[in-house]
């Protein structure tokens, strides 16, 4: 479901559908993806990725890095080598051409946090919602920016990156390590992602699935892969998203 206009009736229906995978009604933790979601750095990644892939000869648009977004690096440069040249990258070459990635990236300019993010953590924390990072990247130059843009948010063992997990999103692992991170089942936390296969990787680990829309991948991409509920900005995110949980506890405080 998508929230189109923010009628108190349309609230009720997006925290129902919210329960069907949190039936307690209680959130105790929310798995939050990094690009797209906590800084606006999607259109500098498609940028890097498009310079590195067209100096090694191999055909892509800046779009496809959007839909490819939150799968690792490795399988990135892997499904592009497939598909220019019939063969699998080898380590070598996902190793360099991934650093080389990285460079291209840093040399962009800088990006900031995606407008509405801070206050949509600010607003998680103060429930007392443990907030984990979930993101399929290995960039340093913005997880070490992380305790910086998001004090207190993200500490050093509330981070799933590419170094902690052998399958990238759309696999369930990513999430699933999130929840082993924060120490809840899946009937308790919610996954918050702006790619499809973000969207993907939460929905297949069971929790509750927010899809927000921060850059060209249209809603409907997110709601294919199984958001609970999509938000049109991270601004709307942060107001409306926190009613949603108080409507959650209110329905299952009525039913008890
Ligand atoms: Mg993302």
């Amino acid at each position: 479901m998508t929230i189109m206009s923010h009628t108190q009736y349309n609230l009720t229906q997006l925290a129902e559908a919210m329960m069907a995978h949190s039936p307690s009604g209680r959130i105790k933790a929310a798995l939050i993806d990094m690009d797209g979601t906590l800084y606006d750095s999607m259109p500098n990644h498609a940028r890097a990725w498009t310079r590195l892939m067209h100096e090694a000869g191999i055909e892509c648009t800046d779009r496809e890095f959007f839909m490819l977004e939150g799968s690792t690096g490795a399988n990135t440069i892997d499904l592009m080598i497939r598909r220019q040249w019939g063969r699998p990258a080898t380590d070598a070459e996902k190793r360099d051409m991934y650093a080389l990635k990285a460079k291209y990236f840093v040399e962009l300019p800088p990006v900031g946090p995606m407008p509405g993010a801070r206050e949509m953590v600010d607003s998680l924390i103060a429930r007392g919602i443990t907030t984990v990072l979930v993101t399929g990247s290995g960039q340093n130059s913005l997880l070490s920016r992380l305790d910086r843009d998001f004090p207190g948010a993200f500490p050093a063992d509330r981070r799933v990156t590419s170094a902690s997990v052998t399958h990238g999103k759309p696999h369930p692992e990513p999430f699933l390590k999130g929840l082993e991170l924060a120490g809840v089942s899946a009937g308790h936390a919610i996954g918050i992602d702006n790619a499809p296969l973000g969207v993907a990787s939460a929905h297949a680990a069971g929790i509750t699935t927010v899809g927000v829309v921060t850059g060209p991948v249209p809603c409907e991409a997110l709601r294919d892969k199984g958001a609970d509920v999509v938000f049109n900005s991270m601004c709307d995110c942060a107001k409306i998203l926190p009613e949603l949980l108080d409507i959650m506890e209110t329905l299952k405080k009525r039913t008890l």
